[in-house]
């Protein structure tokens, strides 16, 4: 138990404490002005990406998906979809016009040890599973003779695509370190292992999460023309017109379009309200310099910058006890759920919050002071997260003209979103609707909806799987 320390010492603690919340609150605001010129640069990042090859912050690649699903896709296909944190298997049937489809998928967690480990470790772990979970099929789901399996790869990470299922990896992100992947095209990576488990499949697509979301809300729904992931990292892809690519050197889409990914994560700007705890967790993270927005908001990142914070308060104003707390010197002894529990906890006495500080980070007993200054840090960095993110999404829609804004705003517009952050984390997806209707207006925001696509990558890399089979005759979008 801690020593409690004498009325004048905690009183002086208090307001030191309050000094640097104070400061840190304001290092954080977004008020509207603020968003908008975050919208504003990143617009003009966008179309900077799509004009030029290389050297821009935001890739926008384009992905050399030809055809999106309509819902008439029939037949048999697999789909791999390495994530953040787990990666999935899943066989889909798709019945044809009308008919739907019918799913399964086992689901597996990546031991971290891969995840920072050497190229062909990680892949034959996949493979592995794959075989695993395709030979326990029966006969009948055997493909008919003449033909291979065919598999859509869901590749969470930014690749170069150089065709629908080739393309080589720019950079790892998300806490993935893995040697001997970046540079090298995906496809022949998975190829290699698969073959190693002698197992015979066809990798017919090559898609980012992003874009088997976006396939994924067009076989239900015509209207998605975005998709958006916020969960470990963050992204959104959309559907471009093909003329606004001028970097595009192949021959033009016979679709007249282009679906950009734009990995809007490595997004950075002197508009962004970044925070010295921002500045550390950059420093001290597998891949410094890189993907700065997303640091500021994604689920692998909310619940450590807390914990900086909090450490701050530790140091600077002798907060939480006299010496500093072990665990709070700890990367992510804080999570993103941890800090998602607390934000939901509405008792006045805050009891949740003194849970999980006791529970995470040993820190027993905490007083109401402590635990209001805890819930304060919660709250400033999930509510800017959230409006940065609804500030991005309305950078995209604005780039298409669906911001209500350019004469365009009666049509209707549906964004795919998918991720747990979004999904499970109630304060969080409040505050970006909140921030997304200041941004369009209550009119404009009537027109675009927000449509949640659980797990919509997989069965969408399965669909591109069908869309761009080699055994079968293509019709055009
Ligand atoms: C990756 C993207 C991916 C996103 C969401 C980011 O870190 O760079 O390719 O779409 O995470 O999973
Ligand atoms: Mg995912």
């Amino acid at each position: 138990r801690r020593q409690e320390p004498g009325v004048l010492v905690l009183a002086g603690q208090q307001q030191e404490a309050q000094r640097v919340l104070d400061e840190f609150r304001e290092a954080c605001a977004t008020p509207l002005e603020k968003l908008e010129k975050v919208v504003d640069s990143m617009v003009l990042e966008m179309e900077a990406g799509l004009a030029a090859e290389d050297g821009c912050l935001l890739k926008m690649l384009p992905s050399f998906v030809e055809n999106l699903p309509k819902g008439t896709e029939r037949g048999i296909y697999y789909a791999l979809d390495l994530g953040g944190t787990n990666f999935r298997v899943l066989r889909a049937v798709f019945g044809g016009p009308g008919e739907g489809c019918m799913q399964e998928s086992e689901i597996f967690t990546i031991p971290h040890d891969l995840m920072v480990g050497e190229s062909d470790d990680l892949f034959d772990f996949i493979a592995s599973k794959l075989r695993d979970f395709v030979l326990r099929e029966t006969e009948n789901k055997s493909p008919p003779p003449g033909r291979k399996r065919e598999l859509g790869f869901t590749f969470s990470f930014p690749v170069m695509q150089t065709s629908v299922a080739s393309g080589t990896l720019i950079h790892w992100s998300k806490g993935f370190k893995v040697a001997g992947t970046v540079g090298r095209d995906v496809v022949e990576v998975l190829r290699e292992a698969i073959s190693r488990q002698n197992l015979d499949m066809e990798v017919a697509a090559l898609v980012n999460d992003t874009v088997g979301t976006l396939a994924g809300g067009r076989y239900i729904n015509g209207d998605v023309m975005i998709a958006v992931i916020l969960g470990t990292g963050t992204n959104a892809c959309y559907v471009e017109r093909a003329e606004a690519v001028p970097k595009w050197k192949g021959p033009p889409p016979k679709s007249g379009i282009h679906v950009i990914n734009t990995e809007w994560g490595n997004f950075g700007s002197p508009t962004l309200p970044t925070t010295f705890a921002d500045d550390d967790l950059d420093r001290e993270s597998v891949n410094p310099s890189e993907h700065i927005f997303e640091k500021m908001m994604s689920g692998m990142y909310l619940g450590d910058l807390v914990r900086r914070v909090m450490l701050r308060l530790a140091k600077d104003a002798g907060y939480f006890g006299d010496s500093i707390p072990e665990k709070l010197t700890k990367k992510l002894a804080l999570t993103t759920p941890d800090i998602s529990k607390m934000h939901a906890d509405d008792s006045p006495t805050l009891e949740v919050v003194g849970e999980i500080l006791k529970k995470k980070l040993d820190l027993d007993p905490t007083r109401l002071e402590e635990r209001r200054v805890v819930y304060s840090i919660i709250d400033i960095i999930a509510r800017r997260g959230a409006r940065l993110a609804a500030a991005a999404i309305v950078a995209v829609l604005r780039k298409i003209g669906r911001d209500g804004k350019s004469g365009n705003g009666t049509s209707k517009t549906v964004i795919a979103m998918d991720g747990g952050l979004y999904e499970h984390y109630t304060k969080f997806r409040d505050y970006l609707n909140e921030a997304f209707v200041d941004l369009l207006g209550e009119e404009a925001a009537k027109n675009v909806v927000i449509e949640l696509s659980k797990d919509g990558s997989g069965i969408g890399a399965a669909l591109l799987a069908a869309c761009h089979s080699k055994y079968v005759r293509q019709f055009l979008t």
